[in-house]
């Protein structure tokens, strides 16, 4: 086993964080960035410069869920993802999904500077409305990627103020994309980790600052140092 030592900038990745919340429809500290909104489109192209300026290759599909990849040396094998979200409730945190997304950027990044090359491609996801603000769905853009949410749901689809998913991706310069695209095969990656912050108390009240929790078998670890 390869044994690297990584550095990160902490300074770094909260200049980030900032400027990234600025792009915001209601003023400092809270953050709204609702879907397909012009601050939703201003913050994915502040994060695509970033990981351009990576050296990572993007795909957008059909729904703007974002992927950009590191290139593994073996292109065959399944590749290790992370990522998260950049959409925001109402006068939401602007640590909510951010971190997830500009951590795993942090993480490549350090991983680029000690010169090591993955076997495995690496990609940092941005997952399409994982708030359900816009369309009453949470977790909208992963469960089309799973497969759970069908191109003929997503078509009926409506907002508040009457515009229909199809409208609103037109307008996000989606429409030309096709939506049975959208859905990955079984195993197309190898493995997924998200960072985010904690939404509720329980982590504060035991004075724990990290967790690992596994989605199957669902098990939360707590980790003191
Ligand atoms: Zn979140």
């Amino acid at each position: 086993m390869q044994l690297l030592s990584l550095t990160i900038d902490p300074a770094a990745i909260q200049t980030q964080l900032d400027e990234l919340a600025e792009f915001s429809a209601t003023p400092a500290p809270g953050v709204t960035r609702i879907l397909w909104s012009d601050e939703d489109i201003q913050a994915r192209s502040y994060i695509r410069r970033l990981c351009y300026a990576s050296g990572l290759t993007i795909r957008e599909d059909a729904i703007g869920n974002l992927f950009a990849r590191w290139h593994g040396s073996d292109p065959t094998l399944p590749a290790v993802a992370t990522g998260s979200h950049i959409d925001a409730i109402p006068n939401a945190g602007r640590y909510d999904g951010t971190v997830g997304v500009l951590g795993g950027l942090a993480a490549i990044q350090a991983l680029q500077r000690t010169g090591f090359q993955p076997r495995r491609s690496i990609e940092l996801l941005l997952f399409t409305s994982e708030e359900p603000t816009r369309f009453g769905i949470g977790c909208l853009g992963s469960r089309v990627l799973a497969g759970t949410l069908t191109p003929a749901q997503l078509i009926k689809l409506h907002d508040k103020a009457g515009s229909s998913f199809e409208e609103l991706r037109t307008a996000a310069g989606l429409a030309h994309r096709d939506l049975n695209d959208v859905q990955l095969a079984m195993g197309h990656y190898a493995a997924f980790v998200e960072l985010h912050i904690e939404q509720g108390p329980l982590l504060e009240r035991a004075a724990c600052p990290l967790a690992l929790c596994s989605i199957s078998p669902h098990r939360v670890a707590c980790v003191s140092n």
